[in-house]
């Protein structure tokens, strides 16, 4: 699953299994270890995490009539089961479903009356026999119905004008809400799968269809080909209305010797927006292909945008669901949403191996699911697009992770997961951003090829079954021949937080220079962590400069303190702790340090410039540099070749703002244009992806953050222009990618009649990219009339779902209106929460109060959200890390405000 990022503070939110039963699985038996985990968790006699193998499944028959214009479906699901010992009563997932009928066959034939109770609110059911059972191989069938379901999880319904659409989202427990069964990922079995549909509908599943029977009424029976094995949240189900695009096939290549039927299907009259995605798609699966040798392993592929808004995309076999901004677009849509489209598309089809083909053995490996293919998505999109400005991006986002990773709240990367209510809280940052960084570091630790033989091995190991995190490791350390990098790998996953290195040169020898080094846990200004605490193996590499030539080495550190001999026989010009930026740790310098090191900003390489950004920024919230450094550095990297040096180092000047009152704010606006114009204007002139991103930055960020009034004069004109205030809409008169920043600057500067304009366009237009940028500008409305009109409209339901969050972020982020927006939030709490799915709620409700900079609004809301747990299970993290950021804000203002806001002034 791959979930776009709502806002700023949003932690990463959509943005998307034992024994296997099939015959063909080579997966490892249930190993003792892990029955020691405990996810067999009971609460009152319910298994509430692992269901345990007394009862298994088999094979499922499974059918449903789906009419997306009734308001419920209903269907039949016939389980073949193994009862592993004598039994009268199973334990399966159903969540809110009306049975019909249920029976068990028994291993003579015998029909065996039962009846179904659902016994705990995350779907856990119990079916009790009349009689006890012997073991043995029998079938349960149950008949059931349920009505559609409105948000975007399990089967639901979209209403668009005269048409309904179904989709499906099942990952990770939403199966259950469809149909009775075993909704753990690993019991891989195959599925036969029939749909009832109107004729005229069209209905996708998992496998392609082979038989269709006309029935009264204008329905038809459509049957479709058994599934590979398969674990039941990655089935996937749209039927409706939808335009389908029918491409043809991919055809055969060095890796595989048949071809893939692809399609796609959007809402009725968008079909035609979806040719550059099917285009570009064969690019991106052949790059897979030879990356793991192994063939796509499913027989079509079809592309599903979900109409009318969807947390993303979701990697079903053979379905891959999607929000509409990702597939609907063409070579004139915007850089960003087409960068989006192949990364996120590179995303799910890498899980067709990782995570489809081999699926996590139980939900607290997903992190190791989605860390993979938040890795191979940039490797795959690079390879794919060489253009596209993807080689920095899994560094750059596992920088970001560790923000979040900072907090004495963070999350280890694997934590044991022994609850239904549990399995969110293992999709967040940590998860993908922070697990990709980590696979990066081992990769460039041991070398692109010995990673790819592990990861080659891995597959064919498990293919069909499923493996843990630590089959992975044993497939990579195998594969790349490193043992060594096992310990490595545990210390990254089973603790949190952010290794900081602090690295001194010690050229007492001068022919003989060393690095002394000592790890511990990065801890800001304000923070509880304990001062010297966390201990890593950690993959260091260091770039140097000595004997008049660039190197670099790389040592596995595993002491608190290490004297790294460097290869060379005179004392190093110029050291970086973090050669090409690759290992996943801050590093810290002395004052002294840093000042030679911001002198060699011009010729550094990209990647080594982001990390030296991060450590830079790190080390001023530690309060470990003066200002004044801390000032010089970001003002060097904002001079840096790279767009994404500059973008990096401009977000980082931005962020640190929080810590300041309005009046201070104001004074570093003008820094910031003094910083950031000139640059702007000697941008070269070309439309290469690079110069293209940073033309798009840099005008955001000075007309954005440093308020450029100069700049925002014509940018008020263009959009007035674009939405047609004064005749019609001129959608020349602003570039597509440039779209957000410029009606940002009519929401702010032009007022009420852009406002109303914009928000009636942005809810009635077709073009999802238009959307987006229209309710990013909205977002960024400040005058408090108007603030009022926007809440208004989201009460009123205008919005749903990631926008609804997404707005309500961004009102909050901002400080202009962070204080209008949470009177609102506290003032209309149910109606707002109302409004955000259920399964969300525990993790961004919390999350709304983590904007301010007061330690006194910490305990405000910390007792708001407390006084409300109720609605919250499973609320505690989020509220931890929302109010921690908060303290650690007040800290910095406290102690660092006054001094930075006079660096900027010299
Ligand atoms: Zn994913």
């Amino acid at each position: 699953m791959r979930n776009p990022k709502t806002a700023k503070f949003l932690p990463r939110l959509f943005v998307l299994f034992v024994l296997a039963g099939c015959s063909n699985s080579d997966a490892p038996p249930v190993d003792q270890a892990r029955e020691a985990d405990n996810q067999t968790t009971q609460e009152s006699g319910v298994p509430v995490g692992r269901l345990g193998d007394t009862v298994v499944p088999v094979h499922y028959r499974l059918k449903l009539t789906i009419d997306p214009s009734q308001e419920s479906f209903s269907g039949n699901v016939s389980i073949d089961i193994n009862v592993n010992e004598p039994t009268d009563s199973i334990w399966l997932h159903g969540k809110d479903l009306e049975i019909d009928e249920i029976f068990l066959t028994d291993a003579n034939d015998k029909r065996v009356a039962a009846s179904y109770n659902q016994q705990h609110d995350s779907g856990v059911s119990l079916v009790a026999l009349e009689q006890t059972v012997d073991a043995g191989a029998m079938t349960l069938d149950i008949s059931f119905h349920r009505p559609f379901e409105a948000g975007r999880n399990g089967l639901f319904k979209v209403v668009k004008g005269e048409d309904s659409y179904a989709a499906t989202q099942f990952e990770p427990i939403a199966a259950r809400k469809v149909f009775p069964g075993f909704d753990e990922p690993a019991f891989k079995v195959p599925f036969n799968l029939t749909l009832v549909t109107l004729a005229d509908h069209v209905a996708i599943t998992t496998t392609p269809e082979i038989a269709q029977e006309t029935l009264d009424n204008g329905y038809v029976r459509r049957i479709f080909d058994t599934t590979r094995p398969m674990p039941t949240y990655l089935l996937a189900f749209a039927v409706g209305p939808y335009d389908l695009v029918d491409y043809g096939t991919i055809p055969a290549n060095s890796i595989r010797d048949r071809e893939v039927p692809l399609r796609a299907v959007a809402a009725r009259g968008l079909g035609d927006r979806l040719n550059y995605a099917l285009e570009n798609t064969d690019g991106i699966l052949t790059v897979l292909e030879q990356y793991f040798g192994i063939p796509y392993p499913y027989q079509k592929l079809d592309l599903i945008a979900v109409p009318g808004g969807f947390g993303g995309a979701m990697e079903n076999i053979g379905a891959i669901t999607y929000n509409e901004i990702l597939l609907l677009m063409d070579e004139d849509s915007p850089l960003s949403q087409r960068r989006r489209y192949a990364a996120v598309h590179a995303h799910e089809i890498g899980h067709m191996w990782f995570g489809n083909l081999v699926t996590p053995e139980w939900w607290d490996d997903i992190w190791l699911n989605e860390a993979f293919a938040s890795w191979i998505m940039y490797k795959a999109a690079d390879a794919y697009w060489p253009d596209g400005e993807f080689d920095r991006e899994v560094q750059k986002r596992a920088l970001g992770a560790m923000g979040n990773d900072s907090l004495a709240a963070a999350r280890q990367i694997r934590e044991p997961v022994d609850h239904n209510h549990r399995i969110r809280d293992a999709f967040d940052s940590i998860t993908y951003q922070k697990g990709a960084g980590v696979l990066a570091m081992l990769e460039r630790y041991v070398g692109e090829d010995g990673f790819q033989a592990g990861i080659r091995l891995h597959m064919k190991r498990h293919a069909d079954g499923t493996a843990t995190a630590d089959d992975f490791i044993a497939s990579v350390a195998e594969g790349s021949d490193r043992v060594e990098i096992e310990a490595a790998f545990r210390s990254y996953i089973e603790q949190p937080g952010v290794p900081l290195l602090s690295a001194r040169l010690d050229c007492t020898d001068s022919a003989n220079p060393q690095l002394m080094v000592s790890q511990a846990r990065y801890a800001p200004l304000g923070s509880t962590i304990e001062p010297g605490s966390g201990q890593w193996h950690i993959p260091m590499c260091i770039a140097y400069s000595a004997d008049g030539a660039k190197k670099s080495q790389c040592a596995l550190l595993s002491e608190s303190e290490q004297a790294i001999a460097l290869d060379a026989d005179s004392c190093p010009t110029r050291v970086h702790p973090n050669a090409d930026g690759a290992g996943y740790y801050r590093f810290a310098l002395d004052d002294a340090g840093w000042q030679g090191l911001i002198g060699t900003v011009p010729g550094m390489a990209p990647a080594e410039a982001l990390a030296l950004g991060d450590s830079l920024h790190a080390a001023f919230q530690g309060g470990k540099v003066p200002a004044e450094s801390y000032v010089a550095g970001m003002v060097a990297l904002v001079n840096h070749e790279a767009w994404d040096v500059v973008d990096a180092a401009t977000s980082h000047l931005e962020s640190i703002t929080t810590i300041l009152d309005t009046e201070q704010l104001h004074e570093v606006e003008r820094a910031f244009q003094e910083i950031a114009g000139p640059r702007f204007a000697r941008l070269p002139s070309g439309d290469d992806t690079g110069t293209a991103l940073l033309r798009q930055r840099l005008q955001r960020f000075l007309v954005v953050a440093a308020k450029d009034q100069e700049m925002r004069e014509p940018l008020a004109r263009k959009a007035a222009a674009r939405i047609g205030l004064d005749g019609e809409p001129d959608p020349s008169a602003a570039p597509a990618s440039e779209l957000e920043t410029i009606l940002s600057i009519g929401v702010q500067d032009i007022g009420e009649p852009f406002f109303d304009l914009l928000l009636e366009q942005a809810l009635t237009t077709e073009d999802p990219a238009f959307r987006a940028a229209a309710q990013g500008a909205l977002a960024r409305v400040e005058d408090p009339e108007l603030v009022g009109k926007l809440q208004a409209a989201l009460l009123e339901g205008s919005f749903k779902g990631s926008d609804f969050i997404g707005i309500i972020f961004r009102q909050m982020a901002r400080a202009a209106t962070t204080e209008l927006t949470y009177s609102w939030v506290v003032e209309n709490y149910d109606e707002i929460i109302g409004q955000i799915p259920e399964s969300y709620r525990s993790r961004v409700v919390p999350a709304f109060g983590s904007a301010f900079c007061s330690a006194e609004r910490a305990d405000e809301w910390q007792a708001f959200i407390e006084a409300r747990a109720d609605q919250l299970p499973g609320y505690e993290r989020s509220l931890a890390q929302a109010t921690e950021s908060v303290r650690l804000c007040a800290a910095l203002r406290e102690a660092k405000a006054t001094e930075l806001v006079a660096a900027f002034e010299n």
